[in-house]
């Protein structure tokens, strides 16, 4: 989708700061980190958010999920993280192209589940 910031920033349009990519997922820093590390993974394909992952994608999802723990390594996030996806109005969801959130790089506490 061409006026999707997401899939814009996953076909190398936008600039970012990229920490993974294949053929199906692409991962990148958040331009507003809210904790010392904070990337999105996403999956290259348009998927809205959460509420679209259906038997026919859901494999693309399990595809973002399986790279989160490589970039952890990678990076040196011995001490944990925090995964989130929000999904829809009441979650605060501001970009419809569905992204994880991983944060890490402090103890980020243990309210917000
Ligand atoms: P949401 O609120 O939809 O869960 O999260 C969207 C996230 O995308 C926000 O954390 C926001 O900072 C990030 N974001 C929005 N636009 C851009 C962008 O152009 N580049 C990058 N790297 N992150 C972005
Ligand atoms: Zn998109």
């Amino acid at each position: 989708m061409s006026d999707c910031i997401f899939c814009r920033i996953a076909a190398g349009d936008i600039p970012s700061a990229c920490l993974y990519e294949d053929e199906h997922v692409y991962a990148f820093r958040d331009i507003n980190p809210q904790a010392p590390v904070h990337f999105l993974v996403i999956p290259r394909a348009h998927i809205a958010s959460m509420d679209e992952i259906s038997a026919e994608n859901s494999a693309l999802a399990a595809k973002c999920l399986e790279v989160i723990p490589k970039i952890a390594a990678r990076l040196g996030l011995s001490g944990g993280y925090r995964v989130i996806s929000n999904c829809g109005a009441d979650a605060g969801q501001t970009v419809f192209h569905l992204h994880f959130h991983v944060l890490a790089g402090k103890s980020l506490g243990e309210r917000l589940v």
